[in-house]
This record gives C-alpha cells, structure tokens and sequence, in this order.
C-alpha cells in the first residue's frame, strides 16, 4: 500500500487521489478511440516509447495502446495487490491468454498447472490452443519435477474454483525458485490473500467477477512488476484485447465497495458452510477453514464461495432455488447457484474433472448480499425438493 491507509480506505480513494485537485469527484469516462495531436514527430517520439509497453505522459496516440479510465482501474488495483503495475483486459481469459503469450514470445512455451483451475483456463493449457504445454501437478513434489528450463510460469488458484482447494503459497514459491509463480486470486482478492507477500510474481484476476461486483462487467486484470506489465501491454497491443473504459469505469467503483462486500457476503457464506455441513441432503461441503489442514495466515476469511456434494440429483436442487439465481459466474450482489460438471467446468474431460476432484454431485454456491436466513431457508427447500 502506498499509503498509511487500510486497504479498506484505499479501496475507495486509489485510482481517483488527484480527482478533487482537478475540480471533479466522479471519475471521467474517457471514450475516445483517437486523441488528436499536430504535432506528427512528437507522436512518433511517444509511440516508439508506448510500443516498449512503456508508459508516457500524455494522451495514448490510439485506444488500443491503453485508456486513462481504464489507467485509473490498473492504478488502483495494482495499489491494493501490492504490486508495481496492472494491465487491465477484456476478460480473464485475455488476460491469461496475453501470459501465455508473453512466455511463447520468450522462447518458453511450458506450463506448470495445479489443479483444478477455472474450467476454460484448463482448457486453454490443456488443448494447446496458444502453442503452448502443460504439466498439470497437485503437490510441490510434483511441481519440482515438472519445472523446465522453458518454464513460462507455474499457475494456481487458490482458493480454487470450483473446489476452494486451498495451496501454500509460500511453499509453492519456494518451490519455484526463479520461475514466476502466477495466481489466479479471483476467489479471494487483494481483501482476503495478497500473494505477492507469500512470494508469487504474477497475480491474475477475472475482474468479471467480485471486483465488478455485480455481473455487468466482463474484464480481466493481471498486477506484477512494471517489467512484466510492459511485455503485458504489448501482448495486449497486438491483440486488440483491451478493456472498454465503461468497464474500466464499472470497476474502479466496484473497487470502492470490495472490502465491505467480501466482508458481508463472506460472513453469510460462513454462516451457510456450516448449514449445510449438517444438513442429511449434503454429503460433503467445501469452505476454508471448515475443516483443518490449511496454510495459515494466507486467507484473512473463508470468502464469500463455498461448494458442496449433495446426496441426490444437483440439477434437481439447481431448479428448485427461487430466490438464489441458478447461473454461472461469481462474485455479484446476489447468490448465484451452478452446477460445475455442467457448465463452469463442462468443457473438461469427465475424466480430468474427477483427477482434479470435481464430482458430479458437486454444486458451487457464490453467496451474495442477501439476508442468510432468506438464503438458508432457499436451500433447504430446494436441497428437500
Ligand atoms: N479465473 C477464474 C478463477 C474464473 O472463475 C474465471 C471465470 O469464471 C476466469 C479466470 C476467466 O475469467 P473471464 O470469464 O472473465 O474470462
């Protein structure tokens, strides 16, 4: 953190600290696709420098270099990851796709992979689609053996979707030694896991979800170093997949209710975990911290998902809930239901499905900012229907 302040104080001041200087509060949408400028050679100067992935004062010559409202969000998100830079994308997936990428463009084309990981991320490494490899791995002793001299980065989530699998961070670090440690810290943000202290290099987010807050913002974000965020924009450059400043607007007010949200959803989710750990229709549940075994000090909360087996059919209890909404996603105002055989985790093989423990009698419960006892009295009905 920058500042003296509490990440819950910088939640809502990073990115907009010079607003009031400049006579404004509400953080200015930018939407321009092209800046004007008559001075020719000075622009040429400046794209020579933004073509590094540099950053240069003054306008971006051209939307697809970059955005000073989607700046602001890369600003601040950074500030609350810890990190020197942020490069915002479209989505999560571009911006994993822009990592892969970067290590192609390096000459190191292999991936170290703990499972699980998001469905499509697993995809993405697994059907080779970007020209890349992948070890998948579930212990360090596996990581030790798997690691390259064209390792790109090793890739976790944790906690990990869809089953809040929690890993080590520092150990895996240690592990690692000189080979980036990437994480996926979509499920905890920067409120509840900061993984640069444990010693990860590269910290990635689907923004699209609790860092939006509430579902209308599809958008990636990866912090790091200023080094790595300078091959990062040039990834994004050439592909054209950068944030619209809408989003980027969306999100740095999401920004602003992060640690109040995560803090009242997680509370609801710790409430429910417990439920339905009793309950005679769930067979098992997953929560951190429900049960022991847990790398301590790394998550500040259990968060706000929770997943859990039921002993009948998941499909009929995904279309009994009437006030949970049965859809896929995280991370929003209200509690969203799915099934991960079915659709977040659907475009896995069955089989790697069950190798990374995802059973077909698992339901991923991302809880919202409703009362627990209106959503516990939901899921009892439906887990009874
Ligand atoms: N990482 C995790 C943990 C996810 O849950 C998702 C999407 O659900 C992604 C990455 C991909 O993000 P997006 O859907 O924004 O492309």
């Amino acid at each position: 953190m920058s500042s003296e302040h509490s990440l819950r104080t910088r939640a809502v001041h990073a990115g907009r600290d010079d607003l009031t200087d400049l006579g404004l509060h509400a953080v200015p949408i930018d939407l321009s696709t092209t800046y004007p400028s008559r001075d020719s050679r000075g622009e040429a100067a400046r794209l020579d420098v933004l073509g590094t992935g540099e950053q240069a004062p003054g306008m971006p010559v051209y939307a697809r270099v970059g955005n000073p409202t989607v700046a602001r969000f890369e600003e601040a998100l950074a500030e609350l990851e810890g990190c020197e830079a942020a490069v915002a994308f479209a989505s999560g997936m571009a911006a994993l796709t822009a990592c892969l990428m970067a290590g192609v463009a390096a000459g190191r084309r292999h991936v170290v992979a703990w499972r699980p990981l998001y469905g499509t991320s697993d995809h993405l490494l697994g059907s080779g689609l970007l020209g890349t490899t992948v070890s998948w791995v579930t212990s360090l002793p596996e990581v030790q053996a798997a690691l390259r001299d064209d390792t790109a980065f090793v890739i976790v989530e944790t906690p990990a979707n869809p089953t809040l699998g929690e890993v080590d961070l520092r150990a895996l670090a240690d592990v690692c030694g000189n080979v980036p440690l990437l994480v996926d810290n979509t499920f905890a943000t920067p409120v509840l896991q900061r993984p640069v202290e444990f010693g990860a290099a590269i910290v990635l987010h689907s923004a699209t979800k609790f860092l939006g807050g509430h579902s209308d913002v599809l958008a990636g974000v990866v912090a790091c170093k200023e080094e790595h965020a300078r091959v990062l924009r040039q990834m994004r450059f050439v592909a054209g997949s950068n944030l619209h400043p809408l989003s980027g607007y969306l999100l740095l007010r999401g920004l602003s209710t992060l640690p109040v949200r995560m803090a009242a959803a997680s509370e609801t989710a710790a409430v429910l975990a417990a439920r339905l750990a009793t309950h005679p229709a769930v067979s098992r549940v997953h929560y951190p911290g429900l049960t022991g075994g847990r790398p301590s000090g790394q998550l500040r909360g259990g968060g706000a998902i929770l997943s859990f087996e039921v002993v009948g059919d998941p499909h009929a209890v995904i279309g009994a809930v009437r006030l949970i909404t049965p859809a896929v996603s995280l991370g929003s105002t209200d509690t969203l239901l799915q099934h991960p055989g079915s659709l977040s985790h659907h475009v896995m093989a069955e089989e790697d499905r069950e190798a990374a423990g995802i059973s077909e009698r698992l339901l991923r419960l991302s809880v919202g900012l409703e009362d627990a006892e209106d959503l516990w009295d939901d899921l009892d009905q439906a887990l009874k229907a």
